[in-house]
């Protein structure tokens, strides 16, 4: 017996994650298309709203509400489908599920209880951006959304402030002025950055500008409010000619002094802080001085 993937089947069902486009239909996958008709049941974040491209493509298979709300409680019913031999296709309203959207409860549910759970990746708006913003992408961070308020934004910043990899943030169209905003405040005007709205759509912007210059861009034009949008920020890096290093810096540098050779201890704070080793290494033989 082979399950909707070809794979050989077990007697449980499996639960395929399956990604659906951020805007245009055509990101839509062959296999995704296959596992969404083959399965027995589609779980979906809204019902109403993964109908329409259901019937854009012709598949009948039934649907289930799975949302945030109804996920913990809800995610027995799919469990006892996919027990009894069900196969389940997990959607969200757009994209990658898990991503910034339901289904993390179910898949967690659902391996716990041995059921298989295959990914049919697709669409995700972060590594669409990411894959062309021209930023560092060898390491970046997911942020997710940002708190709604300023004061809370700007906390969640300040824990990223320093650090070297690629940031990357949801948020949504009535908030990027004043997210820009703070970021600006934050990791000031000259940090290289991109804002990826509507990718994929009639009116995808993809627009890479340091900061300041991002939010002068943005607040001069309203359309630029409006759609869906990715914020793209470039990690830290110590100025060339700073000869101090960041307190986090030399916090882990001094704990990694305590338990390695100096040569050692320089080279991995390099490596989890981001700051340049021989910036590292003369800050552990000054401490090693004064000691
Ligand atoms: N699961 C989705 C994914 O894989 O990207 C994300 C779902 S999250 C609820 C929705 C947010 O994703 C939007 O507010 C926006 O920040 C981002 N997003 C989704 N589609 C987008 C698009 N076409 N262009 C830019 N950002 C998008």
């Amino acid at each position: 017996m082979t399950d909707v993937a070809g794979a050989s089947k077990s007697t449980t069902g499996t639960l395929y994650v399956v990604a659906t486009p951020i805007g245009n239909l055509d990101d839509m996958s062959a296999r995704a298309l296959k596992v969404l008709a083959d399965v027995a049941l589609i779980a979906a974040e809204d019902t109403r709203h993964s109908i329409r491209l259901m019937q854009h493509f012709g598949i009948n298979t039934p649907l289930a509400a799975c949302h945030e709300h109804n996920e913990r409680d809800e995610g027995g019913r799919f469990l006892t489908r996919l027990l009894a031999g069900d196969d389940i296709a997990l959607v969200s309203d757009a994209g990658t599920p898990l991503i910034s959207d339901p289904g993390y409860h179910l898949v967690r549910q659902a391996r716990a209880a041995g059921v298989k759970v295959v990914p049919v990746p697709g669409a995700c708006a972060l590594i669409a951006a990411l894959s062309a913003a021209g930023l560092p992408s060898d390491r970046f961070i997911f942020e997710g959304f940002l708190p709604a308020k300023t004061a809370g934004r700007r906390a969640r910043l300040e824990q990223v402030k320093e650090e070297p990899r690629t940031l990357i943030f949801y948020e949504a169209p009535h908030r990027i002025l004043e997210c820009l905003d703070d970021m600006q405040a934050v990791f000031g005007a000259d940090r290289p950055a991109l804002l990826g709205r509507e990718l994929t759509k009639a009116f995808e912007t993809l627009k890479g500008l340091p900061l300041g210059e991002l939010h002068a861009f943005v607040a001069a034009d309203s359309n630029q409010q409006r759609g869906e949008c990715v914020v793209l920020v470039g990690g830290w890096s110590a100025p060339e000619d700073e000869q101090a290093i960041s307190t986090e810096a030399q916090r882990v540098l001094d704990l990694l002094l305590a338990e390695l050779p100096l040569k050692r201890a320089a080279a991995l704070a390099a490596e989890i802080t981001g700051v340049r080793k021989n910036l590292l290494y003369q800050a552990a033989l000054e401490k090693q001085k004064a000691d």
